[in-house]
């Protein structure tokens, strides 16, 4: 008996119990993400160090960039998922199509991304995951990336995917995400966070990321000191949140990776407190988040931070608050939520719309039913002021 319980641990690389639930399913997410994570950091490496590789970024219809790294990392997440679950039992709601991918004139672009998906699957044993053999065809990565097509629901289970969140972030050489969670019966139950350039010291975060990349030169990492980016993680109903370092290069990943727990700040002044927001105006409104800050008291400069990340900072307790209220017509996504919100409550916060009702993940691709914005707090307490401050504040704005 005790022999197959290590066997089963040996096989699934856990620290706690196999029978948990969720557990493989989040030890398999970690693992895709901590894959698409090296992937991305190669694909921006290239993007920055290059600056002739202009025509690696495109243009998607709503005028948003799109890049290598959004489909590869698409396809190696649907390919990782399908080979640990059976491709049978996976649905996976994600950003990406093949569309432009499939286009007569992309035939570049898309040799360019079975490139870079094979790159990164011929590392897959590193991170404890098959690798295919022989490496996949272009038809082979168009499929894995097309099977992303569930248009979610409110019953059954499917995961959601935002390959790179903030992908204009990516290729400034900034802050960016890689976002995955499993959605079952309409609710979020676990979320896994990649943020490739999300450092130990929050301090970084406030800087452009140009000035960290010249000292992480200066002062080269060691093992373990966390200075260049991390994986966040958390589990519905337990209460708690978890982090750990990307996997370096040549090592192998043990689980758990040198994880460690983190939770939300304990601040609760607005004086005292920092708030982030969505860097890109088209987004949001920063006059109306200028206000409502004022009105409730916070003291300190908004945080402009690109992507899920946000949610990240509030998770770690490097900041208090986030809030986003979009312009009308522009409707949220699930898949730019689902991960960073249950990471934050399990973290110990408090994400609600701005009329204090939980976010729903049950209607398809998008936030349907969500009153006016946004509101992500590290407590509750916090979190009451804002809520009130939104309804004083909302009928004279122009949103
Ligand atoms: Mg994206």
């Amino acid at each position: 008996m005790e022999e197959e319980e290590e066997d089963k641990q040996k096989k699934f690389g856990l620290f706690c119990d196999p029978e948990e639930e969720y557990i493989k399913e989040l030890d398999v997410a970690v693992r895709a993400v901590q894959m698409a994570c090296s992937l991305c950091q190669r694909v921006q490496d290239t993007l920055i160090s290059n600056t002739r590789t202009n025509h690696q970024v495109h243009s998607k219809d709503d005028n948003s960039p799109v890049t290598v790294a959004d489909w590869s990392v698409q396809a190696v997440v649907s390919w990782v998922l399908s080979e640990c679950f059976g491709s049978e039992n996976v649905s996976i709601v994600a950003e990406e199509d093949v569309q432009t991918l499939s286009k007569a004139n992309a035939s570049g672009l898309l040799e360019a991304v079975v490139e870079t998906v094979n790159e990164c699957l011929a590392e897959a044993p590193r991170f404890g995951v098959q690798k295919p053999i022989p490496a996949l065809g272009t038809s082979e990565v168009l499929e894995i990336i097309s099977r992303c097509n569930s248009i979610g629901g409110p019953t059954g289970r499917f995961w959601v995917l935002d390959p790179v969140d903030g992908t204009l972030g990516f290729v400034r050489g900034d802050q960016y995400a890689v976002a995955l969670a499993l959605i079952e019966d309409g609710e979020v139950v676990l979320g896994v966070l990649g943020c490739p350039n999300y450092p130990m010291r929050k301090e970084w975060l406030s800087y452009h990321h140009r000035y960290h990349r010249i000292i992480s030169k200066l002062t080269p990492p060691t093992s373990e000191t966390w200075n260049k980016g991390c994986v966040l993680y958390a589990k519905r109903g337990s209460r708690e949140a978890w982090m750990q370092p990307l996997l370096q290069a040549n090592k192998m990943f043990v689980w758990p990776n040198h994880a460690k727990r983190v939770s939300v700040s304990s601040i609760d002044n607005p004086a005292l407190a920092t708030f982030c927001e969505p860097v890109e105006k088209a987004n949001s409104s920063h006059s109306f988040t200028a206000g409502l800050a004022h009105s409730v008291g916070l003291r300190k400069q908004p945080l402009r931070v690109y992507s899920m990340v946000k949610y990240a900072a509030i998770a770690r307790g490097d900041a208090e608050l986030f809030m986003k209220f979009a312009r009308a017509g522009y409707k949220e996504k699930i898949w730019d939520h689902a991960a960073g919100v249950i990471i934050i409550q399990e973290a110990g916060g408090v994400v609600t719309d701005a009329g204090g009702r939980p976010l729903d993940f049950s209607k398809g691709l998008y936030l349907k039913g969500l009153d006016r914005g946004i509101v992500a707090c590290s407590g509750a307490t916090l979190h009451g002021k804002i809520i009130d401050a939104v309804d004083a504040s909302w009928g004279s704005s122009s949103l």
